[in-house]
């Protein structure tokens, strides 16, 4: 016997499900929305980032939870997970990195194009975690510059969807000039990147 369906029965309008991008600051009337090319620009690249997962260890598993359809990371617009730096806007360090490693973790951030975004993904990739030993590196942010932090040993999946906002609400705010400012070149330089 088939199984009866019982779904999609009563039909919803689509709008109830979609979730829509806000408006940006701007002045509307009649015909018309006036705002800065920033705000738009901020506004396209928050809701299309395209996350590369540089994951080592466990903080990894965590991640897969979250780009599963219970969690879901493609409601932010970040289903396009990329495995070439030059594709990704948004580095997600996930796991111990050991000393060795963190060549490898700059050279991967150097071939990304700007602008780029870093989240360090749990305790590990934060601060060493536990490996408070010789061979762990003691956070990544000894090697490039990172943006978002997410505490936990492993973060829950809901911990890295906060990270992901965070990111959102800084790529929304940013100006399309700070990637020239003088303040963001002594960054790189603080780092040893040109
Ligand atoms: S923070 Fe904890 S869960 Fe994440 S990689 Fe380190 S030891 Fe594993």
């Amino acid at each position: 016997m088939p199984r009866p369906v019982s779904y999609n029965l009563i039909q919803k309008p689509l709008e109830a499900d979609l979730s829509m991008a806000e408006l940006p600051e701007g002045n509307m009337g009649e015909g018309f929305f006036a705002t800065s090319l920033s705000k738009v620009v901020g506004l396209a690249r928050k809701n299309s980032i395209w996350p590369l997962p540089f994951a080592t260890s466990c903080c990894g598993i965590e991640f897969m939870a979250t780009m599963g359809s219970h969690y879901d990371l493609s409601r932010f617009g970040s289903e396009r997970v990329g495995f070439s730096p030059r594709q990704c806007d948004l580095l997600m360090v996930m796991g111990t990195i050991a000393k060795k490693m963190g060549p490898v973790v700059k050279q991967v951030y150097l071939q990304m194009a700007e602008p780029r975004w870093v989240i360090a993904v749990g305790a590990c990739a934060s601060s060493g975690g536990i490996f408070d030993t010789y061979s762990v590196l003691q956070g990544i942010d000894q090697v490039i510059p990172v943006d978002v932090y997410v505490p936990g040993c492993p973060p829950r999946p809901e911990a890295i969807i906060d990270g992901v906002m965070r990111i959102q609400d800084l790529v929304e705010k940013e100006s399309i000039r700070r990637r020239n400012s003088d303040q963001y070149r002594a960054l790189l330089e603080s780092y040893g990147i040109q």
